[in-house]
């Protein structure tokens, strides 16, 4: 696994292509003015996803992770989504990978706390 989401990248076509190798599994997040604007993912190939978003100049700069597998990109998309929320655009809950099955870990906690012991309403 390759994580650089502590580390900043111009979006620009370019620099996608030199940074990520093509048919990745992975996570982004697009910033304009070093603040989080979007969160995504892609199963299949995330250097043409960014490129894309380069290309109509969607954000300033872009931070992201690759991950061999669908199920544990997902569970990252989840926790920067639920994480960034205030501050993002994103209007949909992140999907789980097609035919995984697979849930928010995020959501199941929430869902967890509001009907467990410490339910304060
Ligand atoms: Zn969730």
């Amino acid at each position: 696994m390759i994580c650089t989401h502590h580390r900043l990248f111009k979006l620009e076509p370019w620099l996608v292509r030199a940074v990520i190798p093509q048919g990745k599994i992975g996570v982004y997040v697009l910033y304009i003015s070093g603040k989080p604007v979007y969160a995504g993912r892609s199963d299949e190939d995330l250097r043409s996803r960014l490129v894309a978003h380069a290309s109509v100049k969607r954000a300033e700069y872009f931070g992201f992770g690759l991950y061999s597998d669908a199920s544990r990109a997902f569970d990252i998309e989840c926790a920067l989504f639920h994480a960034l929320e205030p501050c993002t655009t994103n209007l949909i809950h992140p999907a789980s990978p097609k035919g995984s099955g697979r849930i928010c870990v995020v959501c199941t906690e929430i869902r967890h706390l509001k009907n467990g012991p410490f339910r304060t309403t």
